[in-house]
C-alpha cells in the first residue's frame, strides 16, 4: 500500500512533471522541430520503475531528470521536505545539496535551501552541523526576511539539547524580532526550566530571577507563579508564598488541585486555617474544584461531622465527581456495622481503584493524558498545554 508521504511525493512529481512539459511546449513553439530537447532517459527510468512498483527508484529518476532553474527550484525545495517528511533524511540531504552546489541559484534561494539543510540536520540528529550553519546564517542575515526563522529553528535545537540558558537567549532576540504568542508562552517556561535547574541546587537567588524573569516575558505563566512561590516556602517566608500561590489561582484557576495543597502547608505555618478556609469558601463559590471541596469537607470533619456529610451531598449534587463520591462514602463507613460497613468498603475500594486508574492531566492541545504534570506536552511538544482534568472524573 502506498502510504501518504508517497502519496505526496508522487502528487509533488506529476506536478513537477506538468511544469516540465509545459516548458517543454513553450520552448519548442520558438525552436526549430532539429533543436528540439529529447526526453531525458532518467524520465523513462523512473516510469519503468514506477509502473514496477518501485517507488523510491522512481522518485530517485525523476529528481534525476528535473533540471534545476528558477521555474524548477521551488520543485525541489518541496521535494527535499518531503523526503525528509518521510523520514529519508539523506535523500532530503542530497537534494538541499546539490541545490547548493548550484552556481545560478540566487542568494536568496540559497537562503531558503540552507534552513531546509538545517531542518534536515537537525532530523538526522546532527545538531553540532545544524547549530554552526543556522549560527553563520544568523549572524550574517540579521536584517533579512530569515532572520526569525533561523532564530525559531536555533530556538528549537537549544529546547532538544535542553540548553536553557542558550535558549532562553535566542529566544529573546526571536521575540523581539517577531513576537508571536506561542513564542512568549514557549520562552517563559525556558526561564521556568533554567530557575528549576537553580532550585535543585538551592541557588534561590538565581531560581527567583529566572521565574520573576518568566513573568516578564509573559504574565500569564502560572508555573513561574508557582514556582517563586516553592522558592519563598523553601526560604519560610510563607505570607510572600501564600501572595503568588493565590495569584497563581487568579491566573489559572485550573490548577487549583495543584494549589490547595502548598496553599495548606502556608497557612499552617503562619495564621493557622481561618484564613485558608475563607480562601477556600471564596474560590468554591467562584469555581467549584473537587480540590476545594474535599478540603473544606475535611475542614468540616474536624468540628462537625453530620454538616462535613451533608456539605459533601450538596456539593456533590452540584458538581459531581468520582473523588467526591469516594469520600463521600469514606465519611458513611464509620456510620455503618456489619454486613453495611463491609459493603461499603467494597464500593469504596471499587471506586479507589477507579480513581488510581484515570489520568490526572490531559494535553488541551493534543489530547494526551497521564498520572503526571509535563510542562512541556510529551506528544505534540507544546508547552502549557497540559492541565489538571475537570469534569466527572477528574477535579
Ligand atoms: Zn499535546
Amino acid at each position: 500500500m502506498i502510504e501518504l508521504a508517497e502519496v505526496g511525493l508522487f502528487v509533488v512529481l506529476f506536478a513537477a512533471l506538468f511544469v516540465g512539459w509545459v516548458m517543454g511546449r513553450s520552448k519548442s513553439k520558438k525552436k526549430p522541430a532539429a533543436e528540439k530537447k529529447s526526453i531525458p532517459s532518467d524520465y523513462f527510468r523512473g516510469l519503468n520503475h514506477l509502473l514496477n512498483d518501485q517507488h523510491s527508484e522512481a522518485i530517485d529518476a525523476f529528481v534525476d531528470s528535473l533540471e534545476v532553474n528558477s521555474d524548477t527550484f521551488d520543485i525541489h525545495l518541496t521535494l527535499g521536505n518531503l523526503f525528509r517528511k518521510k523520514g529519508e533524511i539523506q535523500k532530503a540531504i542530497h537534494i538541499h545539496q546539490s541545490l547548493l552546489a548550484r552556481p545560478e541559484i540566487s542568494a536568496r534561494e540559497m537562503r531558503m535551501v540552507q534552513l531546509e539543510l538545517a531542518s534536515d540536520f537537525m532530523s538526522a540528529g546532527l545538531l553540532d552541523r545544524a547549530g554552526r550553519l543556522l549560527l553563520n546564517m544568523a549572524s550574517t542575515s540579521r536584517k533579512s526576511e530569515f532572520h526569525p526563522k533561523i532564530l525559531s529553528l536555533l530556538v528549537d535545537l537549544y529546547e532538544f539539547e535542553q540548553s536553557w540558558d542558550k535558549a532562553v537567549q535566542i529566544g529573546g532576540e526571536l521575540i523581539k524580532d517577531k513576537p508571536s504568542k506561542k513564542e512568549i508562552k514557549r520562552l517563559a517556561h525556558f526561564h521556568c526550566e533554567l530557575a528549576q535547574d537553580f532550585h535543585k541546587k538551592e541557588q534561590w537567588k538565581f531560581a527567583l530571577q529566572s521565574y520573576k524573569a518568566a513573568l516578564e516575558v509573559d504574565s500569564s505563566c502560572v508555573r513561574a507563579s508557582i514556582g517563586i512561590a516553592d522558592v519563598l516556602d523553601g526560604q519560610n517566608r510563607y505570607r510572600d508564598a501564600i501572595k503568588e500561590l493565590k495569584h497563581a489561582v487568579e491566573q489559572d484557576p485550573d490548577f487549583i488541585s495543584l494549589i490547595v495543597p502548598k496553599l495548606k502547608d502556608c497557612y499552617q505555618n503562619v495564621w493557622g486555617s481561618s484564613g485558608y478556609i475563607k480562601f477556600l469558601q471564596e474560590q468554591n463559590e467562584k469555581k467549584p474544584a473537587t480540590s476545594l471541596i474535599m478540603a473544606l469537607a475535611q475542614h468540616y470533619m474536624e468540628t462537625d461531622k453530620e454538616y462535613a456529610e451533608m456539605f459533601l451531598v450538596e456539593q456533590l449534587r452540584k458538581h459531581p465527581t468520582l473523588k467526591g463520591f469516594k469520600e463521600l462514602i469514606n465519611l458513611q463507613l464509620d456510620n455503618e456495622e456489619g454486613y453495611s460497613q463491609q459493603h461499603l468498603e467494597v464500593l469504596y475500594e471499587l471506586i479507589d481503584q477507579l480513581v488510581q486508574a484515570k489520568h490526572k492531566y490531559q494535553c488541551r492541545q493534543c489530547g494526551f493524558a497521564g498520572h503526571q504534570l509535563h510542562w512541556q506536552c510529551p506528544s505534540c511538544k507544546n508547552w502549557g498545554t497540559v492541565k489538571p482534568i475537570h469534569g466527572l472524573e477528574g477535579e
